[in-house]
């Protein structure tokens, strides 16, 4: 087990990457200060991707090319200050053969991810997820964020590059997220989404399943009942996830699929 907040493993499948503890987001419903991390400030130094990759090695934690990078749960890993020790561990693990994900509500353009294609053996060994748990109270509930009009320009990218881009409605924030449906809809169309992930909110409310980034049992999934509903409704326009490791999974899958052919 390996779990030093800037890095957190289980087992050989999947490793979580900070590259700082702390975000400046301030979305009300962040899990950041009940763990002991702020998010209305970023609270602790910066790693560099090469401090990061040392210590992983230190460690002693071996990743090999089926290990899963998921960046930034404790962190906005796409904020000016980060976004430099971002690239360069994507770029580091896509070239080891690791497929990466990363989650941002923030905008990322175009010429910032244009550069990862030379290093992308197959579809979806990057994958980035666009969050967004509501539209039109974007500014109540997830203050310093990205506007939602230009988060979801970063949709553009799989339109335009060999990267999947995910809208990841996470957290369903219940009476909150059903209300923009017709939005989300609108945005999915607009942009020709194909994956969406419907997710649950992360409480202490003490529940079945823990989640996967911490084994402290501070932290529970706690699915709402308009999580279904959401799914039911965009079910037919989109391929529809609870989790954003099946996305990874999918397109993982289909990969091998396809070598085995
Ligand atoms: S972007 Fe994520 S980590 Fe940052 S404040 Fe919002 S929920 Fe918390």
């Amino acid at each position: 087990m390996l779990d030093t907040g800037y890095l957190y493993a289980k087992d050989k499948n999947r490793i979580f990457i900070n590259t700082c503890l702390g975000c400046i987001g301030a979305c009300s419903y962040c899990y950041l200060p009940k763990i002991g991390y702020r998010n209305n400030q970023q609270s602790s130094k910066i790693r560099t991707a090469k401090q990061i990759l040392d210590d992983i090695k230190n460690i002693g934690y071996k990743v090999d090319s089926d290990t899963l990078i998921t960046l930034g749960c404790f962190s906005e890993c796409w904020n000016e200050q980060n976004k430099p020790q971002t690239v360069e561990l994507i770029k580091h693990f896509l070239s080891q053969g690791n497929q990466v994900q990363l989650s941002t509500k923030k905008e990322i353009a175009l010429e910032e991810v244009m550069h990862f294609q030379e290093l992308i053996q197959y579809l979806g060994q990057l994958v980035i997820f666009v969050s967004s748990a509501s539209v039109s109270e974007w500014n109540k509930f997830e203050k310093n964020t990205d506007n939602p009009n230009n988060r979801f320009k970063t949709f553009n990218i799989s339109n335009k590059l060999n990267i999947p881009t995910v809208l990841y409605m996470k957290p369903i924030l219940q009476g909150i997220t059903i209300e923009d449906i017709d939005l989300y809809k609108q945005v999915i169309n607009a942009y020709h989404v194909k994956d969406v992930v419907v997710g649950s909110m992360y409480s202490e409310q003490r529940a079945e399943e823990t989640v996967h980034f911490s084994d402290r049992n501070q932290l529970f999934y706690n699915p709402v009942s308009d999580e279904m509903v959401i799914k039911s409704s965009l079910r037919g326009i989109c391929n529809v996830y609870s989790r954003s490791s099946q996305v990874m999974q999918t397109y993982k899958k289909r990969f091998k699929d396809f070598e085995e052919r």
